[in-house]
């Protein structure tokens, strides 16, 4: 299938996270999933800690939100008008998310930030907008500078396609670091329009926000005359009920989502101040649409898995995310293999370092190689990571006992294939 793949789309994939360039080897097609598992074209089954990157927070398949989707795609697939499901789904986004007053479908969380920066420009009137380094917010021109692969560098673009002149507007600062966010606007007063963060990064690997640090950069935005823009892309609906929001309560002037609030579809939204979302078209004109924003199917899957959210959901996933972070530190430990498990709320990641990790440099300074071998070891023995140190591993409702004893089975082996490992 690789192979097949590999003639008709470039590097056999379509979304390069996908490949296994990081680890080498050939990536695993999946043709099903089922709760915590999934099965690829060979017929090997998976204890899955990928799910989809995070949406899939109560596991594969699960019963309620495939009759939901079943239900609204016998009623028809997009209608190009408005319809309740969405109304629906902005109302529970609107009250699940206190700083949220209005909030706009998109299909992607690639388009909730590019339109997020959009609007924030189109607010303020000023062009700049600082990101963080190892902070990536999906594929936007404007925010593909040292979005994860590397350097923190002012505002050169990470990759050919994005033109000097579309990153020279981004500044791109240490992660954790409030110092360079001050210097950054005394350097361009009156010239940032926004400053967008992960509200708990998970794409360098898990770093958390050192305490303080989202609240000064709220500050320092609020004092400036910019918008602060919280990327929940990743967090949202996962974290917390309310999202990192729900977590560390700094209340953003804008918010991104994704994720978790499709369901398993591609929705996506952008939100927050009253104030600022009437700049948006139709209401203001910040210009702004999508011929299948609010997708009928989309957003009956986002509903149902939301609804089924509540405290009980959270408090499963929150103690299987603790319950194999314990089991990996203990398997790691005992072969001597320097680690740091980084955890926010219920997403984690490990670091093949005892190091501490604040911001990307940090997170680069692991060995990589390490890794290598233990994903190896993992997936050999039917437990699928993300193909790369550096990102979240995230878990769902359905992680049940038998799940977790597969991966605990895996372990050893692996913490020992970490341990002989050599760059
Ligand atoms: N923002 C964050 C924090 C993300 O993690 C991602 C994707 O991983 C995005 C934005 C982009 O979302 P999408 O892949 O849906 O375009």
């Amino acid at each position: 299938m690789f192979d097949r793949a590999s003639v008709v789309t470039p590097g056999g994939v379509n979304s390069p996270v996908r490949a296994f360039r990081a680890v080498g080897g050939t990536p695993r097609f999946m043709v099903s999933g089922t709760g915590p598992y999934l099965t690829d074209a060979d017929g090997r089954e998976y204890v899955d800690l990928v799910c989809s990157w995070g949406p899939m927070i109560l596991g594969h398949s699960h019963p309620e939100v495939v009759a939901a989707v079943q239900e609204a795609v016998a009623r028809g697939t997009s209608f190009g008008t408005p319809g309740e499901g969405e109304v629906a789904l902005a109302e529970e986004i609107v009250a699940r998310i206190e700083p949220v007053e209005q909030v706009r479908l998109v299909s992607s969380g690639t388009e909730a930030t590019m339109s997020a920066i959009r609007l924030a420009r189109g607010f303020t009137g000023r062009a700049k907008v600082v990101k963080f380094a190892g902070c990536y917010h999906g594929h936007v021109d404007a925010l593909l500078a040292a979005a994860g692969s590397g350097l923190a560098t002012f505002g050169l673009p990470d990759t050919p396609g994005v033109t000097g002149a579309t990153a020279g507007d981004t500044v791109v600062l240490p992660y954790n670091d409030l110092d360079a966010v001050r210097a950054a606007f005394a350097a361009h007063p009156g010239e940032i329009a926004c400053v967008i963060t992960e509200a708990s990064p998970g794409n360098m690997g898990v770093v958390p926000p050192a305490d303080g640090f989202n609240a000064g950069l709220k500050e320092l935005c609020a004092a400036n005359g910019a918008l602060y823009i919280s990327d929940e892309v990743m967090t949202g609906f996962r974290t917390s009920k309310a999202g990192w929001y729900g977590v560390d309560g700094v209340r953003p002037d804008l918010m991104t989502f994704g994720k978790v609030m499709g369901g398993g579809f591609p929705a996506a939204a952008f939100g927050g101040r009253g104030d600022v979302m009437a700049h948006l078209a139709p209401a203001g004109p910040v210009y702004q649409a999508g011929t299948l924003s609010g997708n009928p199917v989309a957003t009956a899957a986002g509903l149902a898995q939301l609804r089924l959210l509540d405290d009980a959901a959270y408090a499963k996933v929150d103690a299987v995310s603790a319950e194999l972070r314990a089991l990996v530190g203990e398997a790691l430990t005992k072969e001597g293999v320097a680690h740091t498990v980084s955890a926010a709320s219920n997403m984690f990641s490990v670091f093949f370092t005892d190091r501490p990790v604040r911001n990307y440099e940090d997170a680069k300074r692991q060995d990589v190689f390490r890794f290598t071998a233990f994903f190896h070891s993992m997936l050999a023995q039917g437990v699928y990571l993300p193909p790369s140190a550096f990102e979240s591993w995230f878990v769902s409702t359905a992680h049940d006992e038998r799940a977790v004893e597969r991966v605990a089975a895996a372990l050893p082996a692996a913490a020992r294939a970490a341990a002989e490992a050599t760059a």
